[in-house]
């Protein structure tokens, strides 16, 4: 994307400002390093104390300092760990919370191209991989390159001849480990796939249990349900079968690798080339090295992982909404909305043009009706005026200035929306009301819930207007929800009002209390409004037909009704979208 940085150095980027508690952690670790280096040498000094009869009191004293040495690399160990996990710790709450404000300032196209799940992944486990990557892996990779040089020296040091053997069976047995290490690794990653998708078909069906229960499903979704999940009970059948005879296989490699260190360094042993406590150290240092090298092996596949993770992170990170806003903010809008030539195809699906030399005028308080078949384009000249998307081509201005001359801020809290399905928050009641409005008094939430006829079934809950609607026990009916947000609408008291189908799906009674409420909602507003209802419709002073994304009449109900075209012909329909 824009200005490609190597995200190895991204990754440094985000981890400077703990710079103090990792270099704490690191000189942790460098102790702990040395330390692992340091004990097969007490162990050879004791080994050799016996055997050369050195006495019971050199034995106890060195016995006591590995003892000694042990218990502080403990204690480091627990530092190290400690430093790093915190460091972590913030480094991802950082990058969360950073991440999630770059995508809710994104503009719609950019949610209309992807999917929820694969975003809040990226804010939960994506983030998770770049978190380990900047503090554990590069913990791992340094201590595990220090230990493997670090042994190899020492082991040089102590008999080169026995090391020339031990650098060559070594490496064999880790090759061996770390490609069967790779297989099951693939397996284990498809495992996990054919898991996600069986809890795919789990969630699907559970969340949506009403309509499997209204077809009788039940028995075809265990089906589906079970194929799945067996699909990744083979797969982790086959890995089993991997992992028992790779595992049995490279433990051998790992233990033959010993077996030559013993055979050869016996010989040497022999031949008086090496003392016992030297050979003792040795295999010590050897298992350091095996151990040391296949570590490295494992923290370097799991940094390339990271790497393609964190490129994700990164990209969404840094990406800047396609749509910006402009810096002109007006006292109050009159509420003069024109579209004006509008071609307009939505991003995610460029090659359908939706709207075509769409040109309208919503003169200040005017209430203008937009009607026509499903699928013509209503919802998105809406959309438009709400600047949730700008024109291809043409120009949608309100009082006189375009649209992304104006902040967009600032303009958004002019227009007010209420849509066929208003979504509310897992909040109160109040909460939800003030949501456009949140320096709103109790008194202004209360006015506003009275207006919009909602009192009357907001005092029979528990709670009254505290009552908070959840996912579990308080749900509201659709009658209900558009009370609610007509009467957030109606504090946020915007000069542009947009109704989406606002009274579809009503019964007869509520229908009666939201067109009430809305009919208090629209006085002294330009009102947009998308209806089916010809009540709503013939009360409008205009009404725009929109019929395959142009404006196919305009008139006022009896003017159409008149002209025996589209409009008369929805009408015989009931309007019926
Ligand atoms: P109406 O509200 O009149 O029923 P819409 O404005 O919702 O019609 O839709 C007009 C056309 O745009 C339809 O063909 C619809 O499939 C398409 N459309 C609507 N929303 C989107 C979107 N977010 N992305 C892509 N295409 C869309
Ligand atoms: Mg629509």
């Amino acid at each position: 994307m824009d200005g490609r940085l190597d995200p190895f150095k991204r990754i440094v980027g985000l981890a400077r400002p703990e710079l103090l508690p990792l270099a704490g952690a690191t000189l942790a670790l460098l102790g702990t390093a040395g330390l692992t280096l340091t004990y097969p040498q007490l162990v050879r000094l004791i080994v050799d104390g016996v055997g050369q009869g050195g006495g019971v009191n050199a034995v106890d004293q060195y016995a006591f300092q590995l003892l000694i040495l042990f218990a502080v690399t403990s204690v480091l160990t627990a530092i190290r760990m400690y430093l790093f996990t915190i460091a972590g710790e913030r480094i991802v709450t950082r990058l969360r919370q950073r991440l999630y404000a770059s995508l809710i300032h994104q503009e719609i196209a950019f949610f209309d191209e992807r999917r929820t799940g694969e975003m809040t992944n990226r804010l939960s486990a994506d983030t998770t991989v770049v978190q380990n990557t900047a503090t554990v892996n590069v913990s791992m990779f340094l201590r595990y390159t220090i230990t493997t040089f670090g042994a190899i020296i020492i082991l040089a040091w102590t008999s080169w001849r026995l090391t020339i053997v031990m650098l060559i069976l070594v490496p064999i047995a880790v090759i061996g480990a770390l490609f069967y290490g790779r297989r099951v690794r693939r397996l284990s990653r498809q495992v996990q796939d054919a898991l996600a998708t069986a809890t795919e078909i789990a969630d699907e069906t559970l969340s949506g249990i009403r309509t499997v229960r209204a077809f009788s499903r039940e028995t075809q979704e265990t089906e589906r349900y079970q194929d799945q999940i067996s699909v990744s009970f083979e797969l982790a059948r086959k890995r089993a079968r991997i992992d028992a005879i790779f595992g049995a296989i490279a433990a051998f490699a790992g233990y033959g690798a010993i077996s030559g260190v013993l055979w050869y360094g016996g010989h040497l042993l022999v031949e008086n080339a090496l003392t016992m406590g030297e050979l003792t150290s040795f295999l010590l240092y050897t298992f350091t090295v095996a151990f040391s090298i296949a570590a490295l092996g494992r923290v370097w596949q799991d940094f390339m992982r990271a790497i393609g993770a964190s490129e994700r992170v990164f990209e969404l990170l840094e990406r800047s909404p396609r749509m910006t806003s402009g810096e002109t903010v007006l006292p109050r809008l009159v509420g003069q909305v024109t579209l004006d030539d509008v071609d307009f195809s939505y991003p995610s699906r460029n090659d359908v043009q939706v709207l075509t030399g769409v040109s309208l005028t919503l003169k200040a308080g005017e209430c203008v009706a937009l009607v026509g078949p499903s699928g013509g384009g209503k919802s998105t000249i809406a959309s438009l005026v709400s600047r949730f998307y700008d024109p291809d081509s043409g120009e949608v201005r309100v009082d006189g200035h375009s649209l992304p001359t104006l902040d967009a801020n600032w303009y958004r809290s002019q227009i007010g929306v209420v849509a066929q399905d208003p979504i509310l928050f897992a909040t109160s009641i109040a909460e939800n009301i003030r949501y456009g409005r949140p320096d709103a008094t109790m008194d202004e939430v209360m006015d506003a819930a009275r207006a919009a006829n909602a009192t009357e079934f907001v005092d029979g809950l528990p709670e009254g207007v505290m009552t908070h609607i959840g996912e579990r026990g308080i749900r509201l009916s659709g009658g209900q929800r558009q009370r609610i947000a007509i009467a957030r609408a109606l504090l946020e008291d915007a000069p542009v009002l947009i109704l989406d189908e606002a009274t579809s799906a009503l019964d007869a009674e509520s229908e009666y209390l939201v067109q009430d409420a809305l009919k208090k909602l629209m006085s002294g507003r330009t009102t947009l409004v998308i209806a089916h209802r010809l009540s709503t419709v013939k009360s409008a002073d205009r009404i725009l037909v929109i019929n395959g994304g142009k404006v196919a009449q305009s008139g006022s109900h009896a003017q159409l009704m008149e002209r025996h075209g589209l409009y008369a012909q929805l009408v015989e329909r009931q309007l019926a979208h």
